[in-house]
């Protein structure tokens, strides 16, 4: 059993750092909230002062983070950065996402003292975090692949290998900008159905086994009360945020920028997106975005 340093205890990391802990390996959890340290303490995880004190000796660090700023300072820059604490035996996996050149930079940093960097961002949202049943599209040497691989295995139901440092992170920032598309496509049809007289739920289950089923109609539904376990029926909180998504089309057009790739659906998702954070909806559940689509006065 390893002992694992685990940096970023939010809706995602705090159910990633359980389930490691329930699989026997000691978790050294910090947070800058205090309320997701109590929580992870009561998961079994020892709790740490500071990001450096849950680091010194780890044989891994696993980071959970919103955004590549975060992932630079706790690695590279701030006062003391964990590249000046690691040993060279060390093995860092950020499962945050994040752009891929600040992946590729963070991980030439590490490489540059001795240390492993891969990335590893996950998806499966965090129903799939609390089941230990992610999707992690990892980044990073074959090497490093093959030394994070066993760690991940808790919180994993699929591992993949998209390629060198940064690859993970361009595999997932396509699967998130497809993600939004089929939200956005879902909640359009469904507002559809219904102003036509339509029960949202029976619509639902005709489309889902139909040709317009897909993963936000099928497992995360966005009109209230069709699905109890999602977002929708309670109230749009927990998931994964608006913000989150936003922030992830932000990378997919810079990443469609850099490469002259055409993204049409992409960039009116990002627009239906942005809209609707700059409605005041940024810390809701992405599948909120149903409520742009429905009559105010209804
Ligand atoms: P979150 O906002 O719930 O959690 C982030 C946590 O990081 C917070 O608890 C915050 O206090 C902590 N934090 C921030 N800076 C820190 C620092 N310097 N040191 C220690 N802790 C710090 O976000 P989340 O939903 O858990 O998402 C985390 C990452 O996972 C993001 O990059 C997101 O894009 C990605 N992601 C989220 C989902 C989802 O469904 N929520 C799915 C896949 C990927």
């Amino acid at each position: 059993m390893a002992t694992i340093a685990f940096i970023g205890l939010g809706n995602m990391g705090g159910p990633m750092a359980a389930n490691l802990a329930k699989a026997g390996h000691e978790v050294r959890a910090f947070d800058l909230s205090s309320k997701a340290l109590d929580e992870a303490k009561s998961q079994g995880c020892s709790v740490a002062n500071s990001a450096q004190e849950a680091a010194k000796g780890a044989d891994f660090v696993i980071s959970m983070l919103p955004a590549g700023k975060h992932v630079r300072g706790l690695y590279v820059d701030g006062d003391t950065p964990l590249f000046d604490v690691l040993s060279t035996e060390a093995l860092v996996i950020d499962c945050s996402t994040i752009d891929a050149d600040t992946a590729r930079d963070v991980a030439t940093a590490g490489a540059e003292k001795g240390i492993g960097f891969v990335d590893a961002p996950v998806s499966g949202g965090v129903g799939g975090a609390k089941a230990g049943a992610l999707t992690f599209i990892v980044g990073g040497s074959e090497a490093q692949f093959a030394q994070a691989k066993p760690v991940l295995e808790p919180m994993a139901k699929n591992i993949f290998h998209a390629g060198d440092h940064g690859a993970g992170q361009i595999a997932k920032v396509c699967n998130n900008m497809l993600l939004s598309i089929l939200m956005a496509g879902t909640c359009e049809a469904i507002n559809m159905g219904v102003k036509n007289g339509l029960d949202p739920a029976v619509l639902s289950e005709i489309m889902k086994q139909s040709s317009g089923g897909n993963w936000a109609l099928n497992g995360y539904n966005p009109y209230p009360g069709v699905m109890e376990n999602a977002p929708a029926s309670n109230g749009y909180q927990g998931g994964f945020q608006v913000d989150l998504m936003f922030k992830d089309l932000g990378l997919a057009m810079d990443v469609s920028q850099l490469s002259a790739s055409p993204v049409p659906m992409g960039s009116a998702a990002r627009s239906l997106f942005n809209l609707h954070k700059a409605n005041g909806n940024g810390k809701l559940d992405f599948s909120s975005l149903m409520q742009f689509y429905q009559d105010k006065d209804a």
